[in-house]
């Protein structure tokens, strides 16, 4: 068996396309556009890299990206001040803080401090623990990506075992807690492994959606999975490779080359997952907006 491609680049271009169509209609009914803060912190090359495509994405979109780059020196007292005058500006709907941030500085105090109404990035922990009990919220945008490539993709979650290898607070943890709620797009039996997992392969192997969110490059191989069973991979590993121009190439979490004789779908990296972050972004700005503008 070959697997079939989940194209997460043609799902995040449909998803950008909705949100921006959404847009053409409410802007002129509102009389402003959305406006998303996006706060880098530092110039970690990656960081720089994400914010970019975030920026140019909103640009595209209609939506106002509201630059705040500081330099990596910048004290506690100009981050945290910076954070609350968003929260006060009525231009700015959504506020993203780029991770991560220089170590001098506590994410976990800047995210906090981010008004929940405006935490697109869905890591506040009121948003956190809203998701636990199934209340309407900001979803982080990586496991809300992961959700809308199943359901697109014609996957069913429904009383299906799905085992995610990964238990990070962005990913592994609000991922099974989205996709265990009782509701459409979700309603599945989630079995959590991490690295002190005993038995691991073995639970991999009895899931009928697998998800790999490790850090570890071609991490999940092909006697881990499950004849005909749905590969989603979230990871993001760069790999050296002296014949590429930058001298690495990215790679998943998954060996893809393997199991993609043995899955039924499976996302690719790239192109998979990572595009639907940034349109799951942008979806949680379109909802932030259309809330504070009544809408
Ligand atoms: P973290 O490092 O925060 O978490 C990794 C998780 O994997 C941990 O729970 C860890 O277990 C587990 N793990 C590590 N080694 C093993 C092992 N040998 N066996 C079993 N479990 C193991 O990573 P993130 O969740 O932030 O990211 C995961 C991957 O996803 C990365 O490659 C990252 O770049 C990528 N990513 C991609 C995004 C996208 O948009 N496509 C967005 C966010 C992340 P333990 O808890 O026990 O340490």
């Amino acid at each position: 068996m070959t697997a079939t491609l989940i194209d997460g680049k043609a799902i995040s271009d449909t998803i950008k396309q909705e949100v921006k169509s959404a847009l053409e209609t409410l802007v002129p009914q509102a009389g402003r556009p959305p406006g998303l803060a996006v706060v880098l912190v530092g110039d970690d090359p990656a960081s720089a890299s994400y914010v970019r495509g975030k920026r140019k994405t909103c640009a595209a979109l209609g939506i106002t990206s509201i630059a705040h780059d500081l330099d990596a020196s910048t004290d506690r007292d100009t981050v945290l001040g910076l954070v609350r005058s968003l929260n006060d500006d009525d231009a700015v709907d959504a506020i993203l803080v780029q991770s991560p941030l220089p170590p001098h500085l506590d994410e976990h105090e800047v995210v906090n401090l981010i008004s929940p109404d405006k935490d697109v990035d869905g890591f506040h922990p009121v948003n956190v623990g809203k998701l636990l009990i199934g209340e309407p919220t900001f979803v982080s945008c990586t496991p809300a990506g992961v959700q809308e490539l199943l359901a697109r993709s014609g996957v069913e979650t429904r009383g299906a075992h799905v085992v995610i290898v990964g238990r990070s607070t962005i990913v592994g943890k609000p991922l099974a807690a989205l996709l265990m709620q009782k509701a459409d797009g979700a309603d599945a039996t989630v079995t959590v492994c991490h690295s002190r997992t005993r038995h691991l392969a073995e639970i991999a192997r009895t899931a009928d959606i697998l998800v790999a969110a490790i850090g570890r490059a071609r991490f999940v191989t092909a006697d881990m999975v499950r004849p005909g069973a749905v590969v989603i991979d979230v990871g993001v590993n760069r790999v050296e490779d002296a014949s590429a121009k930058r001298g690495y190439r990215l790679v998943g979490d998954v060996d893809f080359d393997a199991v993609v004789e043995v899955a039924s779908k499976i996302t690719p990296v790239p192109g998979g997952v990572g595009p639907m972050t940034i349109a799951m972004l942008m979806r949680n700005t379109l909802t932030a907006y259309r809330r504070r503008c009544g809408l």
